[in-house]
């Protein structure tokens, strides 16, 4: 048990007002201190003449001002000038100063300057450097010195006081179990942590910033160990809470599929008999269903929904557009009302009479399914019987809509729905407290998505192929770019391009779709698309996920060098979906930046939503995959997920092993790494 007699847990013993300030840096318990190590490490053992010093690196040099003066061009500042023994100068460039800052540049002065030197407009010179007044002959420092990740008010020599004197006063104990890190080659914690503060006189700059340092990889093997073992914890504490086991008879699925004019494909077979045997659990499900665009996802949540209903619950299904509520709303109504089955509407758009009405079906359970958006998550929506809530489009929610879902009353079992596939080592770590189905296969019947680049200058060519589209039968999308600056802009250019492709193609119907319309104008136009009354929708990236229109064949992306893998992905999966030859046109401008170059290329050169997202998580690291992740779950300060796999897989080895032989270690190594940060995604 953590208790404030401990010294590692005890606040820091600081002013309130510095401890405001550190507690932004995280640290508030006094072990927290030895927990935040150098960001880098500035070598001041080592004085270079200045004549000598080499460019593009820091260096230390020393000299005695010989001039200072404030300049007022090109713009105020402070230009002092030092000269060493061997009477070589420098310039010391200073655009932030104070008044108070002159005085140690009094003439004659001896100055220790770090910093890179550079050729300037009047010779060499240091831009901002760290400064020193020293007298002559001041010792160097015998090792580097750490710098560490610090805010506004809080400086260096504070940080360095406050964690030295707490490595001298904690015990440092090893949290591993006896015997484990030596068996895992890993370096003891005491060490590690003592060495990256107060690295020995014979190591360099470079070698304390090499992520292979022993003293680095014992660090970041604990941090991910109290990652997985938090998630365990999680994993565990979920499995004990309480759910009605939801046994279906299967009565009202197999009506429904012997209504739907195709087969299951094996692998939703598949999916769909995980999901029902962890409804037949006494503990809540969480799993998440993933699957690729167009993979199915849908009718696997149907009937996920018909096996709570036959078992005498309700069901509730959330997107997080209204544009994908109403489909979905469409769609199952379509499969379910002929079953007899009451599906209910709720979104925030709604009238409040109808509103009204919404919440009394689903308080008095005639509604069996409520379909709808945000809305759902509500207060003043009470089910009569929850069992199941099916999210779809997970990732597009945050963590905190799924945790008020969860305080209803009883806790109803969730599925969870993604067609951004989680790279390995995100599903390694940061998704380790859910359980995955993965539909690993398409329906048949679709025929591949050829993906064209074209450069904008092009666009003619690219409206005379819309026409070809249409005059053979088929529908096309044409995506307007994304202006993240202005949604005025966007919408703006979303207009202009409507009527422009209306202008040039006069004898087909152009509809337009954009975020700002009332959501029932946007049904009736989607509708009308849907239904081939409209042969081109122009949109805003509104329609990026979930939208299926099967006689769709062409999809039009403009300025595609904005938009993320991820959007890319999914709107080229608006296509593909019936019989016809679909093709995906990604216009761009140059000139293009290096990261639309490699995503670009990534899109072009995969359809392969895996692949995709592995990728992308390569071009951009992990956090931008976590948006709805991110609170909740402790997150990594050292470790890298693609860098340190090995490590991660070890740890993820010896956690169940850990929880199950040494409950305490566990104890002490959470304590010491996740205390008073959140700790567990409440269960
Ligand atoms: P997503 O996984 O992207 O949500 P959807 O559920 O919207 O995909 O399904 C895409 C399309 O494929 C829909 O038109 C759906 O009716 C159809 N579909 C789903 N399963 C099959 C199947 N087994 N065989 C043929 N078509 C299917
Ligand atoms: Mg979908």
């Amino acid at each position: 048990m953590s208790t404030l007699n401990d010294p590692a847990n005890q606040p820091l013993d600081v002013a309130p007002a510095l401890a405001k300030k550190l507690d932004k840096l995280g640290l508030r318990r006094r072990f927290d201190l030895v927990l935040h190590l150098p960001l880098r490490y500035e070598d001041e053992t080592h004085l270079f003449p200045i004549a000598d010093a080499p460019y593009g690196q820091p260096v230390l040099v020393e000299g005695a001002v010989s001039t200072h003066e404030v300049q007022f061009r090109p713009r105020r500042q402070l230009v002092v000038r030092i000269e060493d023994s061997a009477g070589a100068s420098l310039v010391l460039r200073f655009i932030h100063f104070y008044p108070s800052h002159l005085k140690q540049f009094a003439e004659g002065n001896r100055i220790r300057a770090l910093g890179e030197i550079r050729r300037g407009f009047l010779g060499d010179e240091m831009v901002h450097p760290k400064i020193r007044q020293v007298d002559d002959g001041a010792p160097l420092a015998d090792s580097l010195t750490p710098v560490y990740p610090t805010v506004n008010g809080v400086t260096q020599p504070m940080l360095r006081k406050l964690i030295r004197s707490e490595l001298s006063r904690q015990r440092m104990e090893e949290t591993l179990p006896a015997g484990m890190a030596d068996s895992l080659r890993l370096m003891p914690f005491a060490e590690a942590v003592r060495l990256l503060h107060n690295p020995p006189p014979d190591y360099s700059a470079i070698q304390l910033s090499d992520p292979m340092l022993p003293a680095w990889q014992r660090l970041k093997f604990d941090e991910l160990l109290a990652q997985q073992l938090s998630m365990r914890l999680a994993y565990r504490a979920r499995r004990q809470g309480k759910a009605a086991r939801l046994q279906g008879d299967g009565s009202l699925s197999r009506r429904l599929l012997e209504s739907l004019p195709f087969a299951l494909t094996g692998a939703q077979r598949k999916v769909l008999d995980e999901i029902v045997s962890d409804l037949r659990q006494a503990h809540p499900m969480h799993r998440l269903l993933q699957g690729d665009v167009g993979s199915g996802k849908t009718i696997v949540a149907a009937l996920a929904a018909l096996h709570a209903m036959e078992a005498g619950f309700q069901v509730a299904l959330m997107a997080p557009t209204e544009i994908l509520a109403e489909q979905h709303y469409r769609k199952l109504a379509g499969w379910l009302a002929p079953l007899g089955i009451r599906v209910s509407w709720l979104t925030g758009s709604l009238r409040k009479k109808q509103k009204q009405a919404a919440l009394e079906e689903i308080a008095n359970g005639e509604a069996r399914l409520a379909v709808g958006t945000h809305a759902l998550f509500q207060d003043d929506v009470a089910f009569q019987r929850l069992g199941l809530a099916i999210v779809d489009e997970q990732h597009r929610f945050g963590v905190g809509q799924r945790l008020a879902l969860k305080d209803k009353g009883v806790e109803p079992h969730q599925l969870m729905m993604s067609a951004t596939p989680i790279p390995r080592t995100l599903a390694m770590s940061f998704y380790a407290d859910l359980d995955v189905s993965v539909i690993d296969e398409l329906p048949p019947g679709r025929t591949p998505i050829t993906t064209k680049l074209i450069n904008n200058a092009r666009r003619t060519e690219v409206v005379a192929y819309v026409d070809k589209t249409c005059a053979e039968g088929n529908q096309a999308y044409w995506v307007c770019p994304l202006i993240e600056e202005s949604e005025t802009l966007q919408l703006q250019t979303a207009v202009d391009t409507h009527l422009q492709l209306a202008e040039a193609l006069p004898h087909r119907q152009v509809g337009l779709v954009h975020g700002r319309m009332k959501p029932d104008e946007k049904a009736a136009v989607m509708a009308a698309f849907a239904a081939g009354e409209l042969q081109v929708l122009v949109a805003t990236t509104v329609i990026e996920v979930g939208v299926d229109v099967p006689n769709a064949s062409l999809m039009v992306i403009e300025h595609a060098e904005r938009m993320g893998l991820a959007q890319l992905h999914q709107l080229r999966g608006r296509v593909g979906r019936g019989s016809a030859r679909s093709v995906c046109m990604l216009l761009y401008e140059n000139p293009l930046s290096d990261l639309a170059k490699a995503r670009l290329k990534v899109i072009y050169e995969n359809v392969d939503g895996f692949e995709i997202a592995r990728q992308d998580l390569q071009i951009r690291g992990p956090g931008e995959f976590l948006g709805a992740r991110q609170s909740g779950v402790p997150m990594l300060r050292f470790a890298d997920l693609e860098a340190d796999v090995s490590l991660l897989e070890q740890a993820r080895e010896l956690a169940p092993l850990m929880l199950q032989r040494h409950p305490e270690a566990v104890e002490a190594h959470l304590d010491r790494w996740l205390s008073g940060r959140e700790q567990f995604l409440s269960a």
